[in-house]
């Protein structure tokens, strides 16, 4: 099943960066994936499904879901 990525996501990758820091942020999503280094800020092109098995979590912030919020009339 494709992760469901978003740009501005974080995600914490199996692989450390050269720099230490292993989690990175989405810049830009398609068939391929352009993160850059939360520490460094060094970029990286890989092709997503190389991205989705480096992949140890993605660190997603919690997005306002209106559609599952009860509406009061
Ligand atoms: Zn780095």
């Amino acid at each position: 099943m494709p992760l469901p990525l978003t740009v501005g996501d974080q995600a914490q990758m199996k692989k450390k960066h050269p720099c230490g820091g292993d989690v990175f942020t989405l810049e830009r999503v398609g068939a391929d994936v352009r993160v850059s280094c939360d520490i460094c800020g060094a970029q990286i092109w890989m092709p997503r499904r190389e991205f989705e098995k480096k992949v140890r979590k993605l660190l997603t912030k919690q997005r306002e879901e209106p559609e599952n919020v009860p509406k009061e009339k």
